[in-house]
Order: C-alpha cells, then structure tokens, then sequence
C-alpha cells in the first residue's frame, strides 16, 4: 500500500537483532500506510564501526529535527569507557517519563488479562551514579559509595505526567511506589509531591501508596489491582521488568521516552547478540513500541489495525517465534502478521 510518508522520523537500526527486527516492523507499518518519512541513523557498535563514535551528532541533529525516533537496541561496550548510548539519550534531549505498558498477549502467559502502565522517572534517582570508594586498610576499594538525587520539580513532573496519561487514557488509579519508610528524603520527596498532584486530580482520578517491596510482591500475586504505576527511575527498572516477566518476557515489552521536545521508541530487551543474524529474533516488542509511537502522532486507527493483526496471528501458536513457543522465525512471522492485518 502507498500512503503519503509525511512525519519525518528518525530510525535506528541498532545492534545485533535490531536491523532484523526493524526491517520486520518497518514492513508491518508500511503495510498498514504509516505516515513516517524515516531518516536513517547510526547509533551504539554499528556507529563506533563507521565513525568511532557511539552516538554521532548526525544521529542527534536528526532527532533534534524530528523529535521522534524508534530506535532497535544497541550493545553497550563493556568496560570500553563508553557511557550507556540510552542513558545519554535520555539526558540529551530530557526524555524524563519511561512509559512502560504491560498487556497479556500470549496465551499461556503467565498472567491472562493484565493490564497496567508502568511510569518510570528517567533521569534522576541512582541513575545519577554518583559512586565512589573508599580505601580501607590496603584495600582501596574497601567501600563503595553511591548517591542519588530527586529534585521536587522532576518528582511533580512524572507524578503529573502520570495523572494526565491516566485522564488521556481513561484510566482508573494511579499507585505511587515509593521507599519512604526508609529513605525519608530522596523518595519521601517523591511521595511529598505525588500526593499533592495527586489532590488536583481528586474526583477524577484515584490514587493510593505503595511501598515497593510490597508492590514487588502484590504484583506477583495479585497484578490486577494495579492500573497506572508512577515510581522513582532504579525502582522503576526493576519494576518494568517484573511486569514484562507477566505477560511472557522481555520479548512482549515495549517503551517510550517521552520528553518536551522529543520522543524515543524502543523495544525494552537488548540486542540479543546470541540469536543476531539468525532469524530467531522475536520482533513483537519494538512492533508494540512502533504502535506506542503511532498513538503518539494521533493514529490509533493504525495501532489498533496492527494490534488486531497481532492478536489474530497470536491465535495460532505455531506462527509465533520461538521464544514465544512458535515454529516461525522472524521473517515467517512477519510474512504471516502482514496476512493478518
Ligand atoms: P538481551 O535482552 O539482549 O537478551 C537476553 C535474552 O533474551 C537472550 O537470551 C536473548 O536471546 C533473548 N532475547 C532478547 N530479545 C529477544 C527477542 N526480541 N526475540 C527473541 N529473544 C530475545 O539482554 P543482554 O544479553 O543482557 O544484553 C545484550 C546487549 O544489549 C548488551 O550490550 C546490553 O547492554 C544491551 N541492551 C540494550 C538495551 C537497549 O538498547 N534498550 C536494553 C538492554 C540491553
């Protein structure tokens, strides 16, 4: 189907699985019409290769300019003195809410009929790794230090940020997951300002506490009381994925990063070297992002066809991928998706 490529866009490949499992997303949208006029860029090894650098100013000038990116994982060079590309990513262009859905999909799942939104601060918190040692005796790493910091204004912003997703999509509650029973200050801030955003909401929007211990566990037992989850950026790491583990795996998972002035799509698995080149890679997740990112432009209507698309094709296991228990690999399994939509 032609269809007027009229939004530009910036896409990256990424690593390892990603130029595999973007070709099979691109192919999806495209069938349904998507509007996005992509600029291609390099960012993580495939641009050291070329240039050197892990993130190349062409690939930020093109997201400055489009404000809209997906992006396929990239690898992070271990101990090379590179800093996370995603990390840098958030920072640069202040992509300050990680918006996680979890939605059972499979059958078979662990847990049918989940859900909820996660809403993860990303950009202050631990993540600031402010780390250091301390000698002790001869050895000088006898200690290790860490920091982090909330600031109220970023803790009202994602609490709010939270909130207004929760009106936008017509959801119910919104929890606050917190550790303020023992770190009083850094997430004592967080659920000072969520309750006070919380109050403007009143009447519209529910709002309750947790503790995040207990939220692991409530999730494990018990996930559908939750409907929006908001909570500070390690807990919201771990949380995330917690929630993916629901609904079959990283491979189920999408996210976006949403700034101001600037908005990143990503599956949330890595580059899956192990599997890379071999038509193994499950490209469902960065497909579920690539609608996240369809919803943000105002084409639900085109979301919703690729969503019914999946739903169809999940019907009949033996098509999906293999970590999802199917038979197919990943061009089979697109080749069958695009028949389903
Ligand atoms: P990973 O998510 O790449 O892989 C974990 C396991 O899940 C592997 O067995 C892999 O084969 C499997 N898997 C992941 N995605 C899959 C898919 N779509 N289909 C089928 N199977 C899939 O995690 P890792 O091995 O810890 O990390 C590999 C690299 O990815 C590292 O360099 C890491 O830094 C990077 N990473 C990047 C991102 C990102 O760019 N957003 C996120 C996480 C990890």
């Amino acid at each position: 189907m032609s269809a007027e490529k009229t939004i530009p866009a910036t896409l990256i490949p990424g690593d390892g699985i990603g130029p595999e499992i973007m070709d099979a997303v691109t192919e999806i949208l495209d069938a349904v019409g998507a509007p996005f006029a992509w600029d291609k860029q390099l960012a993580g090894m495939a641009a050291v290769d070329a240039t050197g650098n892990p993130l190349p100013p062409q690939t930020i000038d093109s997201i400055r300019r489009t404000g809209l990116a997906l992006k396929s994982p990239l690898t992070t060079p271990v101990g090379g003195g590179f800093k996370s590309i995603n990390v840098t990513l958030r920072q640069e262009f202040g992509l300050y809410a990680n918006l996680r859905p979890t939605r059972t999909f499979v059958p078979g799942a662990r847990f049918d009929k989940i859900d909820l939104v996660l809403v993860r601060e990303n950009l202050e918190g631990y993540y600031a790794a402010m780390e250091s040692y301390i000698p002790v005796g001869d050895d000088p790493h006898g200690i290790a230090t860490g920091a982090g910091y909330n600031s109220r204004a970023e803790c009202n912003r994602i609490v709010r940020f939270a909130f207004e997703y929760a009106v936008k999509h017509g959801r119910k509650k919104v929890t606050l997951v917190h550790k303020a029973n023992i770190l009083k200050l850094l997430t004592g801030l967080f659920l000072e300002e969520g309750r006070k955003v919380a109050k403007e909401y009143e009447g519209r929007v529910e709002c309750n506490e947790r503790i995040v211990d207990a939220c692991a566990m409530q999730l494990v037992i018990d996930p559908w009381q939750y409907d929006v989850i908001v909570t500070t950026n390690l807990f919201g790491d771990i949380l995330s994925d917690l929630t993916a583990g629901l609904v079959g795996g990283l491979g189920m998972a999408p996210g976006a990063n949403i700034g101001e002035k600037a908005a990143v799509f990503e599956a949330v698995h890595g580059s899956a070297p192990d599997i890379a080149g071999k038509n193994l890679a499950n490209p469902l997740a960065l497909l579920l992002a690539a609608n996240m990112m369809l919803e943000h432009i105002g084409r639900d209507d085109l979301s919703a066809r690729i969503e019914s698309g999946i739903r169809a094709v999940i019907k009949k296991p033996e098509l999906l991928t293999r970590d999802l228990g199917g038979k197919s690999g990943t061009r089979e399994f697109t080749a069958a998706l695009k028949q389903h939509l």
